[in-house]
């Protein structure tokens, strides 16, 4: 079995490599074969036979607990630290079983800080706005702070009560308007999480040489959580990009001190030498911008609960959930879960009519994300294709004038016939 690892900040992918996949609950048991068999194609046909994935399943979800009476063994979690990077097919939110949501548990398990979801659109697919084309985005989500971590206290409850007390008795708060019946919740926003969000963020957009990283968040009303994350985010542009980037705030001091045309001048130059523009722009106004200008905006950094709402606008625009990618990443220690961001789609599951672009699109950026790039394009082409043909499965192919609706598994093998083509 062949382990990646990280050294010196460098990723050692050997050319048989383990991966460790969860199959998922409900559709999981279709996209997983599917995205599979889609990999293998494209390995194979990118480096003949030179380099192979050797699967390896790890339980969660329904079927771990099926097995072993837990839904997340421990083993699940060893085997995702051990060999860096897996990957993942939906699974069911356990109701009372006092477990908030595994994939959450993932996440904080592995302090994965990053939730990266790449937004495009592929020509053929229809979209509910006039210019798809335009959506090319890459969210940085932030998924260990904001209100997303947990601490919250029911109304009624003895601890609400007691945080109530905290608050006005020692805090001075007189701003809680009916006490007696709010519940409460506490939003951590750090310098450190910040940061490493957005050197994150900055330093993939310089990887892949795209234009700009914008800091969305709602500043103006939550002045020390999401005012910090922006000023941090400036921060970490400055000090530790200074002769890569430029930001928004250097273009108003050159401003202030030497006029608006100095300023653009600045930023002219800034952008004909490749600079990144770290700008920054209030949540509400960027959803709105994204719908009458998305060409706008390419990286996005976040915070946790505008990365919720933002990446189910943007993958909207391009075709919805059946189509979105998305990975979990701690960029630090490299490991890294790739995933379907749709859910288990009970109603759906078991009738091979389920879309598997999320898990193969997330099997591309698994695939870029190792390095194994010609493999990921003969992926993202195959599918192009497939989809300016009009072939989809039932979800989008009902929406395509004259769109031919393929089951998953036929899906699966047209685009395999078409890598296997190009
Ligand atoms: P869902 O995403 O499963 O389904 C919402 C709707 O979208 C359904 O009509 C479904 O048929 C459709 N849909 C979803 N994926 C599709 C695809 N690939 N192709 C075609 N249609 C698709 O959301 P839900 O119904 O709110 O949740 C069901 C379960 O999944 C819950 O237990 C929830 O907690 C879990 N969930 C898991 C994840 C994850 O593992 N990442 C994400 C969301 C929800």
């Amino acid at each position: 079995m062949s382990k990646i690892s990280k050294q010196n900040g460098i990723l050692n992918v050997p050319d048989m490599v383990t991966i460790p996949f969860i199959e998922g609950d409900g559709v999981g048991a279709e996209v997983t074969p599917v995205s599979q068999l889609v990999v293998n194609a494209a390995v194979e046909k990118a480096y003949g036979g030179t380099r192979r994935i050797e699967w390896m399943e790890v339980l969660a979800g329904g079927k771990a607990y099926e097995k072993t009476g837990c839904w997340l063994p421990d083993e699940t979690i060893q085997a995702f630290r051990e060999y860096l990077i897996g990957i993942k097919g939906p699974l069911t939110t356990p109701i009372g079983e006092g477990i908030r949501s595994l994939n959450v548990a993932l996440r904080q398990e592995l302090d994965l800080f990053v939730c990266l979801r790449p937004v495009r659109w592929f020509r053929g697919v229809v979209s509910p706005v006039k210019e798809p084309q335009k959506v090319d985005m890459f969210i940085f989500r932030e998924n260990t702070e904001d209100i997303y971590a947990g601490i919250e206290w029911k109304a009624g409850t003895e601890e609400a009560k007691k945080f109530l007390r905290f608050l006005t008795e020692e805090m001075g708060v007189k701003k809680v308007r009916f006490p007696e019946t709010s519940s409460f919740g506490v939003k951590p926003v750090s310098r450190e999480g910040s940061q490493r969000l957005v050197r994150a963020a900055i330093e993939f957009a310089l990887q892949n040489r795209l234009p700009s990283v914008t800091l969305v968040h709602k500043g103006n009303i939550m002045k020390f959580t999401e005012g910090g994350f922006k000023l941090w985010g400036y921060e970490v542009a400055e000090k530790d990009f200074p002769q890569q980037t430029f930001t928004m705030p250097q273009f108003d001091r050159i401003k202030k001190e030497s006029g608006e045309v100095a300023a653009n001048r600045a930023m002219a130059e800034a952008i004909s030498e490749g600079k990144i523009i770290v700008k920054d722009v209030i949540a509400d106004a960027f959803l709105q911008n994204t719908l009458l200008m998305p060409e706008e905006y390419s990286v996005i950094a976040t915070l946790n609960l505008n990365g919720d709402y933002i990446s189910d606008q943007l993958a909207a625009m391009v075709g919805g959930i059946g189509i979105a990618p998305g990975a979990n990443i701690n960029y630090l220690s490299g490991h890294a879960i790739f995933e379907a961001t749709h859910g288990t789609a009970p109603n759906i599951a078991g009738k091979n009519v389920v879309n598997p672009s999320s898990l193969i699109l997330s099997s591309v950026m698994m695939l870029d994300y190792i390095g194994w790039k010609e493999a990921a394009q003969s992926i993202v082409k195959a599918m192009e294709e497939t989809f300016e043909s009009g072939q989809a499965t039932r979800d989008l192919a009902r929406l395509m004038p004259g769109g031919k609706c393929l089951s998953t598994a036929e899906f699966g093998d047209v685009i395999i016939n078409q890598l296997i083509k190009c």
